[in-house]
């Protein structure tokens, strides 16, 4: 039997604390203050946003919202990008993902002010994180590594499997993981025997979209497995793992739903107040 990792409680929480520290910022006259840009009209995309804006108004934070027809260009685009840059009210720009296939979004991402880089996708963010040095953290895998925090687990001298190499999800986690002394392996689609190598795995994280990909044969008795998957199939929203295979064998795991996704908006919440301190510390 394992332990359940709550994503919702602990991401309860995570809010609680950003809601204090808008408090303390407003007491210097600064409400932080999110610009959330959608282009396009993908239903699962919208919901995404309407959820960060709920956790915006939960904890106090200002969101401006910014919906563009699918149409749009890249010109108007970059220009809406520029503008919310050089405006001095807003201390973080999302602009949600995947974009319609016409724009670009690398060069959106890189156009975004790297301190209102909230999502921690500017290459210098990511940069930051490679150097070690402090900056915006994917708020996907700076999730995960606040519910191993919150729940005692260390990774130090763990062998810590990613499988998958995204850079919003795989890459960033691997770096954090090796930054809190993890020996990290990282796979992928041309991984070789990918079941052996995760079974040498004394924390694994699966971030690879395929629903409940990782069953028993994956998994270490005894190891902590972190479910980044979300998939959306007929039986609902269901992760990378197969949760009822694996939770027996495993002696911590995340659930689909209610597991890193949670802690995924509440990041960002944190990134958007971090985002507000640092503008006004000047
Ligand atoms: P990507 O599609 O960008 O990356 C998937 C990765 O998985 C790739 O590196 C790919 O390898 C690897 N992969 C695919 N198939 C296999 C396979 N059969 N064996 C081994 N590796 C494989 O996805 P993301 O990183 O963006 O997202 C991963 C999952 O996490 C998705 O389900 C997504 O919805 C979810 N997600 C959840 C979030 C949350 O808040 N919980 C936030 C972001 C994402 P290769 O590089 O070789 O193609």
């Amino acid at each position: 039997m394992a332990t359940i990792i709550d994503g919702v409680k602990l991401a309860a929480e995570v809010r609680e604390r950003a809601a204090q520290a808008v408090k303390e910022l407003q007491a210097e006259g600064v409400t932080p203050c999110l610009a959330v840009v959608l282009v396009g009209d993908d239903p699962a995309s919208a919901s995404y946003v309407r959820m960060k804006e709920r956790d915006c108004a939960e904890v106090g934070i200002e969101s401006r919202d910014h919906r563009l027809p699918a149409e749009t260009t890249q010109k108007e685009l970059d220009e809406l990008i520029d503008a919310l840059n050089s405006d001095e009210a807003i201390h973080g720009i999302l602009v949600q993902m995947p974009l319609p296939a016409h724009l670009d979004a690398e060069s959106v991402i890189a156009r975004i002010a790297p301190a209102k880089d909230v999502d921690g996708f500017h290459p210098e963010s990511l940069g930051r994180l490679v150097r070690g040095l402090d900056g915006f953290r994917a708020c996907t895998p700076a999730g995960v590594m606040e519910m191993l925090r919150a729940y005692d687990i260390d990774p130090t001298g763990m062998n810590a499997v990613v499988i998958g190499r995204s850079t919003i999800v795989g890459k960033p986690m691997a770096l954090l993981l090796l930054e809190a002394n993890a020996t990290v392996t990282v796979c992928h689609s041309r991984t070789r025997d990918l079941a052996a190598v995760c079974r040498g795995a004394d924390l694994l994280v699966a971030a690879i979209g395929r629903p409940k990909m990782i069953d028993a044969s994956y998994v270490k008795p005894g190891a902590v497995v972190i479910d980044v998957g979300i998939n959306r199939t007929e039986e609902g929203m269901v992760g990378d793992v197969d949760f009822a295979a694996v939770e027996p064998i495993a002696s911590a795991i995340t659930p689909v739903p209610g597991g890193v996704g949670p802690m995924t908006r509440a990041l960002l919440m944190v990134n958007t107040v971090a985002a507000a301190r640092r503008a006004t510390a000047g």
